[in-house]
């Protein structure tokens, strides 16, 4: 049997991060060798993203790059899961297409090809049920003292604009026995930052406990001593109750930062999109329950049936409920779900027009609130050292990775600064996304 060097493209969210991360895993486990010079492999794993339009035209312009430069594909993800064999017959170099439930099966998959260079293989469930509960091997990519932790496949919930419950199937969570052994093993592995990722983090226990079980996971994590950061992405509006509030604001590890798509303002929009109404209510109990919590959200503008009026609405909640990082995204329409056969789809060059007048108030209110941080002594997680300018640059326990802010980072004696630590830095200037500082402190104590 051939044994094909294997390389890797992982696209789209950090929810297919993990399934990367995992299908790595389990390939090496099975002796596989993997690259990540994608030049130098005979057959190519691309995790693929099939969200909008746009990330569809990513994830095959990412294949037909390699096909071209005569790579062998796997194409695994929500593109596989979207189309199925309809990929074997479009790419002639796409010896297998996996499933997004079907990943744990990838090793099989990888076998089946080398020993049968003519097979070509379809391993894509219908409706993607599969979700493992046991800790499956994970081959960290990247991220330094960072890593995702996926909470939960899948989702229950019916916005009129999304796919991925079609692409993802229904809500399915790992147990808390089982995710805290994998946090344990990556924090082991030298992880201070875990970032927990769902398409619905809130949602978290439902399915397998019946009652929304996130604060008991949160408890059970923050027993890991060496952990720092325990971040929350993806929470749901109408699941921030008070247990959980309570919960994030007692305890240490959980950073003050709540990850929180709201999508739009307008009761009108809001119905349409079938999005939970009042998010002014929702954000005024985040900030009484949380002291000090950076709130992030997300919002769409020019949805099918978007008045000036209701972006006027919207244009104003925003400049007045001044979100602490913010993502804008013009509407994508999508024939498989509701939304993409609503009447008043508005024109492409509008949504730009909307999108820029809101990122054009953002930027205002980003410029303030970074401004008002100089002066103040914050924890940086240190994640890389720029040679050119010499400084070192990271991420406060208030920003995500790859969609928030950056902390640059200077230590002229190097009395302070070890790549992957907390250390404490004194800011010194502020632009409207980064702050720059010195360090005055190192190895900020774990929380405990
Ligand atoms: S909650 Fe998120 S993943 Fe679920 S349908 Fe809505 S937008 Fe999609």
């Amino acid at each position: 049997m051939r044994k094909p060097r294997l390389g890797v493209v992982s696209l789209g969210c950090p929810k297919n991060a993990t399934d990367t991360e995992v299908m790595l895993g389990l390939l090496k486990e099975e002796g596989v060798e993997i690259t990540f010079q994608v030049e130098e492999a005979e057959i190519c794993l691309v995790n693929t993203c099939s969200f909008i339009g746009e990330a569809r035209q990513e994830s095959v312009r990412n294949l037909v790059e390699l096909a071209d430069q005569g790579k062998e594909l796997i194409i695994a993800g929500c593109l596989a899961q979207h189309y199925k064999e309809e990929l074997l017959k479009e790419i002639p170099e796409a010896r297998a297409v996996v499933g997004t439930g079907d990943i744990s099966k990838i090793a099989d998959v990888v076998k089946a090809i080398s020993q049968d260079s003519s097979l070509r293989v379809v391993e894509v469930s219908e409706i993607p049920n599969d979700y493992h509960d046991e800790v499956l091997p994970r081959l960290k990519t990247g991220m330094g003292a960072s890593a995702y932790l996926k909470i939960a496949e899948g989702c229950d919930h019916n916005c009129s604009f999304c796919i991925i419950p079609l692409l993802r199937g229904r809500f399915r969570s790992r147990s808390i026995e089982s995710l805290t052994k994998e946090a344990r093993m990556l924090v082991d592995g030298g992880v201070k930052e875990i970032i927990l990722v769902s398409q619905d983090s809130t949602y978290y226990g439902l399915d397998i406990y019946g009652r929304m079980a996130l604060p008991e996971l949160l408890r059970a994590l923050s027993e890991i001593e060496e952990l720092a950061w325990i971040r929350i992405m993806y929470a749901y509006p109408s699941e921030m109750n008070m247990a959980l509030l309570e919960t994030i604001a007692c305890l240490p590890k959980v950073v003050k930062y709540v990850d929180i798509p709201l999508q739009h303002s307008h009761p009108e929009i809001l119905s349409l999109m079938a999005r939970p109404q009042g998010p002014e209510k929702i954000l005024a109990r985040i900030r009484e329950n949380i002291k000090d919590v950076k709130i992030r959200s997300t919002f769409i503008v020019g949805f099918p049936g978007e008045t000036e009026e209701h972006f006027e609405h919207l244009l104003q909640f925003i400049t007045e409920s001044r979100f602490d990082r913010l993502g804008v995204f013009t509407y994508s329409r999508q024939m498989e779900v509701p939304s993409g056969h609503m009447p008043g789809q508005v024109p492409l060059k509008v949504k730009r027009a909307r999108r820029n007048r809101i990122m054009k108030a953002q930027h205002q209110i980003a410029s303030e609130a970074n401004r008002a941080l100089v002066g103040r002594e914050i924890d940086v997680l240190i994640e890389n050292f720029e040679g050119k300018t010499g400084l070192y640059c990271g991420r406060s326990s208030w920003d995500a990775p790859e969609i928030d802010n950056l902390v640059y980072v200077r230590d002229p004696e190097n009395e302070f600064v070890t790549m992957g630590d907390i250390v404490r830095v004194k800011i010194d200037e502020a632009r409207p996304y980064d702050l720059y500082g010195r360090a005055i402190a190192s190895s900020v104590a774990v929380p405990s």
